[in-house]
């Protein structure tokens, strides 16, 4: 009897296990087909100064306009982007399209328009990341000079030598380099000193409840005056009421990001956002 109880869960449990795996590699096999066909798009999400009265740039956010499901939000494939190996591959496809789309709104802009843009983890330790950017800012390809990176602050805690030199050398190349989700991972003030930075993003779980929490407030508030006392810039994300954009203007806060002022949209849509010079 126990050992048919035995057999029988392990029964269950390959058939789910099947399950799980054919549905991975059906879409592992989908966004392989997505990269070379073209199907990934990138939204743009504008990011204020503490007015909360000028574009200062924007933040490239990843969609998989899927033949069938139509468009897709990141959360969905990118960790299984990152499970596969193919995350480099679409994050330099982001970085690159990213570049090509400030280029064109500086061109256009009567005052500089920065592009933020996301690199993960894998992407970070990868071996071949950093000679491909070099490479493609020695062609003239890659213009570093109004480029972002994100990262967040987990990913360059688990490996801070490696990514320490990664960033260092990214920002010798002109990139700045901002920690993302900022107050969600455990990082020590000692760490996050020795990471070569420019920008701080405090996490929009912090800036949500900012309002009605005292302690989030104080969160963010500490944030804010410990950024700027190493030096860094600070941007909120998740800004979605008045009170959030009075609040962090009265807190010193730089860059305002949310539904707020303005969710991720097509480039049609975000050139709107755009001064014309
Ligand atoms: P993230 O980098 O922290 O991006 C901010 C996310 O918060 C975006 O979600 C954005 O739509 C959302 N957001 C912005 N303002 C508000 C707001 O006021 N309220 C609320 N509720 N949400 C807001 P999205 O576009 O779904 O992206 C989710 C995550 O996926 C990103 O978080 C980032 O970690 C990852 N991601 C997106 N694009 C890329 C990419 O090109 N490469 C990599 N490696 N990761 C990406
Ligand atoms: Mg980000
Ligand atoms: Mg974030
Ligand atoms: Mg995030």
């Amino acid at each position: 009897n126990g050992d048919e109880q035995n057999h029988q869960s392990y029964c269950f449990y390959t058939a789910d296990m099947n399950a799980r795996v054919i549905q991975e590699i059906a879409l592992e096999q989908d966004l392989r087909r997505a990269l070379a066909e073209d199907q990934f798009t990138l939204y743009y999400q504008p990011q204020l100064d503490a007015a909360g009265e000028e574009t200062v740039g924007f933040e490239a956010l990843l969609r998989w306009n899927h033949p069938e499901h139509g468009i897709m939000s990141p959360a969905t494939f990118i960790p299984v982007l990152e499970s596969t190996g193919l995350i480099t591959q679409a994050d330099c496809w982001v970085l690159e399209t990213a570049e090509r789309q400030c280029r064109a709104w500086n061109a256009r802009s009567d005052r500089p328009v920065r592009m933020a843009v996301n690199l993960s983890a894998e992407q970070l330790t990868d071996p071949g990341l950093l000679p491909y950017i070099e490479q493609a800012v020695r062609d003239d390809n890659l213009h570093p000079v109004h480029i972002e990176l994100e990262i967040t602050e987990t990913v360059a805690m688990h490996d801070l030598q490696a990514s320490q030199s990664v960033l260092q050398a990214l920002r010798a190349l002109g990139f700045s380099i901002a920690i993302d989700d900022f107050g969600t991972g455990n990082s020590s003030l000692m760490r996050l000193r020795q990471l070569p930075v420019d920008k701080l993003k405090i996490d929009s779980s912090f800036v949500f409840n900012m309002h009605t929490s005292e302690q989030d407030a104080s969160i963010v508030r500490s944030c804010i005056h410990l950024a700027h006392e190493l030096g860094l810039s600070v941007v909120a994300e998740g800004v979605e009421e008045a009170i959030h954009v009075e609040m962090l203007r009265e807190m010193g806060c730089d860059i305002l990001q949310g539904f707020y002022f303005g969710r991720p949209l097509p480039v049609s849509d975000a050139e709107a956002f755009i001064h014309p010079a």
